[in-house]
């Protein structure tokens, strides 16, 4: 059994989050660090601790969570002017909380991340 994280219990609205979004199967919220001026993360309700996790069964989930995210760039006003979706997976990608959760970030140049 994976252990819970911190995101289950803003999921369960037990510590304060501010969450932009929620319906039975994602919950979206403002990073506590934000890297520029809009990032949210997006998380699936269900406890997935990794990306390595993820099973077929998960399709629609990760596929709602995206759907979810180009959401609310819109609400955000950065659909047009882009934004980047990020999901760091164990120690190299620097993943620190065990729930998968998808970055939204925008509202600026974010810069070439590869090349
Ligand atoms: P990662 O490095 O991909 O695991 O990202 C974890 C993210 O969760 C970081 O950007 C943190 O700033 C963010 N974070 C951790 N705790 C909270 C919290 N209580 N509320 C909002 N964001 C959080």
């Amino acid at each position: 059994m994976a252990e819970e994280t911190i995101f289950s219990k803003i999921i369960r609205h037990e510590i304060p989050a501010d969450i932009v979004f929620q319906d039975d199967k994602v919950t979206a919220f403002r990073d506590i660090s934000p890297q520029a001026p809009t990032h949210i993360l997006i998380i699936p309700n269900k406890l997935i601790p990794t990306v390595n996790h993820v099973t077929e069964q998960d399709e629609q989930l990760l596929g709602h969570m995206v759907i979810v995210a180009a959401n609310i760039a819109k609400q955000e006003g950065i659909d047009e002017s882009g934004y980047r979706l990020i999901m760091n997976c164990n120690k190299d990608a620097g993943q620190e909380v065990f729930h998968i959760h998808m970055h939204l970030i925008g509202g600026k140049n974010l810069g070439r991340l590869i090349g």
